[in-house]
């Protein structure tokens, strides 16, 4: 565990990529591999905020901490702050300096991928945690006009949309879901459904039917995914977004301008295999 430098951490994390994406970038710059994963319960965070002040020079955090992670970060960069979300901390004199790359991450993949500029656009996004947050904060800053968030429990939508001025609804809520699956340009899927085998689909077929482009941030197949590309809709699933907030958290840790396109094979390697 000495030459470990950086970490990504979250629950479940075995599942990441981004070790190897993240490794293949420092081995760019002859930096050997000085990134893993670790699992941790909540309990275990306060002692792992010390371990990473004393060890560690930075390190990722996925679902469900990039909320509960901002108390231990001395600093948190203004972004991060506006999207109430840490994906990435960098240890400088052992003290954690919060920030987000995840927003930057999806509007990149948006932009190549989909060929989807938001401005003037109207987006749904299911879920409203870490990465729904960071989402839709980069979205409304490149001039969306609507936002819609739908997630599980009412008031954390309305928590989310709150400074955006957009609209919440429950996922359960059939007869909103309807409405705001006609009205949406796109669907972002940013609950953490997906991430384990056994996860049901956030959106029935029906649902789906009315979902002109989905971006399932899961960057492993999913159910959701399938069920989509059936039904002849356009879908792209979270490597892309995975690939540019890694890039991202590299420069914010290193300096150096990210080796995308060795990160890039490093990742479709690892999605392959
Ligand atoms: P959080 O833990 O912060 O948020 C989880 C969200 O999922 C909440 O909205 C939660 O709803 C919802 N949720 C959890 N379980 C269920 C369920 N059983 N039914 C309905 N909704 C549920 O996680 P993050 O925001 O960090 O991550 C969310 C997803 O985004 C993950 O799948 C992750 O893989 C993906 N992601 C992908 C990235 C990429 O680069 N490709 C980068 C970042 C994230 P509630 O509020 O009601 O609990």
């Amino acid at each position: 565990m000495e030459d470990i430098k950086y970490l990504v951490i979250g629950d479940p994390v075995k599942h990441s990529l981004s070790p190897v994406m993240q490794n293949a970038a420092f081995d760019f710059f002859d930096e050997g591999k000085p990134y893993s994963f670790r699992e941790l319960s909540l309990e275990e965070l306060p002692a792992f905020a010390e371990y990473a002040k004393a060890n560690l020079s930075g390190f990722n955090i996925t679902a469900p901490y990039k909320q509960e992670i901002m108390k231990y970060c001395s600093v948190i960069h203004e972004e991060a702050e506006a999207a109430n979300s840490v994906n990435t901390v960098k240890v400088i004199a052992g003290k954690l300096y919060g920030y987000t790359t995840d927003g930057y991450g999806l509007l990149e993949a948006l932009r190549t991928i989909l060929q989807y500029e938001p401005a003037g656009g109207t987006v749904l996004i299911l879920g409203a945690g870490g990465a729904a947050s960071s989402v839709a904060l980069t979205l409304v800053q490149d001039g969306l006009k609507k936002l819609i968030v739908a997630n599980r429990s009412l008031a954390r939508a309305e928590e989310l949309v709150a400074p955006h001025g957009g609209q919440a609804i429950e996922l359960s809520d059939l007869a909103a879901m309807d409405i705001a699956l006609e009205e949406a340009d796109v669907v972002i899927q940013c609950t953490s459904l997906g991430l384990r085998p056994d996860d049901e689909s956030p959106l029935s077929e029906a649902q789906l039917r009315k979902v002109k482009m989905l971006f399932d941030t899961v960057y492993l197949p999913t159910k959701l995914q399938a069920d989509a590309k059936k039904l002849g809709i356009k879908v792209v699933n979270g490597s892309t977004m995975l690939l540019y907030q890694g890039a991202r958290a590299f420069e914010i840790w290193t300096g150096h301008a990210a080796p995308i396109i060795k990160m890039q094979l490093a990742l479709e390697k690892a999605i392959k295999e």
